[in-house]
């Protein structure tokens, strides 16, 4: 069966939206309600909240025997405050794994117990050349040397409190997205592209008038970045579930920013031969362009559920990212085709 046409401007104008939606590991909330507002469009899909505030998304299909599974992940890397420093600024403590210096210079939103929403951005605390010289580059960028400075009047600790800061405010960057020539560049496209592609793959087959042949769930899951995100969620009668997430693109990676990857192996060891070869199969069939790939330091949400000792299988497939974890960059074309590969595993019998 053909796979139907992508709207590429539905898919761009949620993904935007939804990077626009501040989610660092821990304060998904928001997050999760845009996805929801989006899917809650579409009749047939039943939408719940896990108890840890996942999202789960049940879409009847046309049998019921083998039902299946697929995830992708809306908490993104952030930090939260650790401490308020004697001259006011703040120091972070990282939520996710990433190099401190992937947010030196970056703009911050910081986000009080109260709901206050106060603007700064990242600097190394010997920050001016006029000032330190020398020591502003070769100071190692850490948890110790990196503050957040606010855009506030403030030059002490009761100063900063005063302002509703505490200890164990959500901190969360700028993502600075900007489309062009089909490419999207912007933090947090890991893992927001593949929700996008979710939502994408719903809204045209729920436009062609399609259903799934199996009943599906898709977990929009708020703890990956953390390594427990899917380790829990799904209906038990799940047999097979499809991770979609990032694919690591950079130097001895087949991966790029134009196709989808299949991932075969990753730091958790082997995805599921069988499921990673039926998926290898309706790519082909699709002529839908993918790489096949392995990725030498990565988790995904298929390994934290698998490690909870569940018995099921698991692959992984994801649009090329590059930079990840860093200033983030992908191309239209990948999501195009993560989409077209969503949607050839919800149709293949
Ligand atoms: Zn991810």
């Amino acid at each position: 069966m053909p796979i139907p046409s992508i709207d590429s401007a539905f898919l761009l104008d949620f993904l935007a939206g939804l990077l626009n939606t501040p989610s660092p590991t821990g304060y998904t909330d928001d997050a999760v309600a845009f996805t929801e507002k989006a899917l809650a469009a579409f009749p047939q899909i039943k939408l719940q909240r896990t108890r840890k505030g996942a999202l789960l998304v049940t879409w009847p299909g046309e049998k019921t025997d083998s039902p299946r599974a697929l995830t992708a992940h809306v908490d993104t890397l952030g930090a939260m405050v650790k401490e308020i420093k004697p001259n006011g600024r703040l120091r972070m403590t990282q939520l996710g794994g990433y190099p401190w210096n992937a947010v030196e210079g970056e703009g911050v939103t910081v986000i009080t117990l109260g709901g206050k929403k106060l603007r700064g951005s990242i600097l190394i605390q010997a920050a001016s050349s006029h000032v330190h010289g020398a020591k502003v580059s070769s100071m190692a960028r850490d948890a110790e040397t990196l503050e957040i400075r606010l855009d506030e009047r403030t030059t002490n600790e009761a100063e900063t409190r005063a302002l509703g800061v505490e200890v164990g405010d959500f901190v969360a960057f700028d993502p600075r997205v900007e489309i062009t020539n089909g490419f999207v560049r912007s933090r947090h496209l890991d893992d927001k592209a593949c929700v996008a592609c979710l939502v994408a793959a719903v809204q045209a087959l729920q436009a062609a008038g399609l259903k799934p042949r199996q009943t599906a769930y898709f977990l929009i899951s708020n703890f990956e970045e953390v390594g427990h995100g899917a380790a829990t969620g799904f209906p038990p009668e799940v047999g097979e579930l499809v991770v979609v997430d990032m694919a690591a693109v950079g130097e001895g990676q087949t991966s790029d920013e134009y196709h989808a990857t299949l991932c075969v192996k990753d730091s958790g060891g082997p995805y599921h031969h069988d499921l990673s070869t039926r998926l290898r199969k309706l790519a082909d069939a699709q002529k839908i362009p993918y790489k096949v790939d392995i990725y030498p330091y990565y988790g995904s949400d298929g390994g934290a559920l698998l490690r909870t000792g569940a018995d099921l299988k698991v692959a992984l497939i994801g649009p090329g990212v590059d930079a990840s974890h860093n200033y983030e960059r992908t191309h239209t074309d990948a999501l195009t085709a993560t989409t077209q590969w969503i949607m050839a595993y919800l149709l293949s019998k």
